[in-house]
């Protein structure tokens, strides 16, 4: 069996009076991304993971910030041309680990949630998707919410062809059939 592992990264600039979306929800808060889409950093982190697993060219080479089609776009469109090119390649993902890094609000009542939509998205099962919530313990421009970052790390597992059948020979000392009446 083959595996590829991939780490992605990435950290969002916050700002007051802005929409804070994380991991495909819309969260309560008085801050959220600057961004050029909506500013996921989960969705971000996994997309890189991904790529960087099929060492592919990464997000910002994929959908550059300056393509007006991505401005505010869905962040489900990033992860979905990952995952597209893993099915492409037969890979399958086996495990993501996320780590996501924020001041606040706190992520754990939203957990399950961001784990059972991104289990959707990656085709597997929640159990397969964990997910970490941080603080930054009040230090440097996260711990003050004037940043959001995400880790994530993601093993893909190839996906193997089916083994053929095996063909079932009949035991050795099976009667044979009976062949009808003799005359
Ligand atoms: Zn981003």
């Amino acid at each position: 069996m083959s595996f590829r592992i991939g780490h992605g990264f990435d950290l969002h600039r916050m700002e007051p009076d802005l929409p804070l979306i994380v991991g495909g929800l819309r969260l309560e808060s008085d801050f959220g991304c600057a961004a050029h889409s909506d500013g996921d950093v989960v969705y971000h982190a996994v997309t890189d993971a991904i790529l960087g697993a099929l060492g592919e060219d990464d997000i910002g080479q994929l959908f550059p910030d300056k393509d007006p089609q991505w401005k505010a776009a869905d962040s489900r469109v990033f992860v979905r041309e990952a995952v597209k090119r893993m099915l492409v390649a037969d890979y399958r993902v086996n495990n993501i680990d996320i780590t996501l890094i924020l001041q606040r609000p706190r992520i754990s009542p939203h957990k399950r949630a961001i784990r059972a939509a991104l289990a959707d998205l990656l085709v597997c099962d929640i159990d397969q998707v964990n997910l970490k919530g941080k603080t930054n313990e009040h230090v440097d421009a996260i711990g003050e919410s004037k940043a959001i970052a995400c880790h994530a790390v993601v093993l893909l597992e190839r996906v193997e062809a089916e083994e053929p059948e095996p063909r079932i020979e009949p035991p050795e000392d099976e009667e044979p059939e009976a062949e009808g009446e003799e005359p």
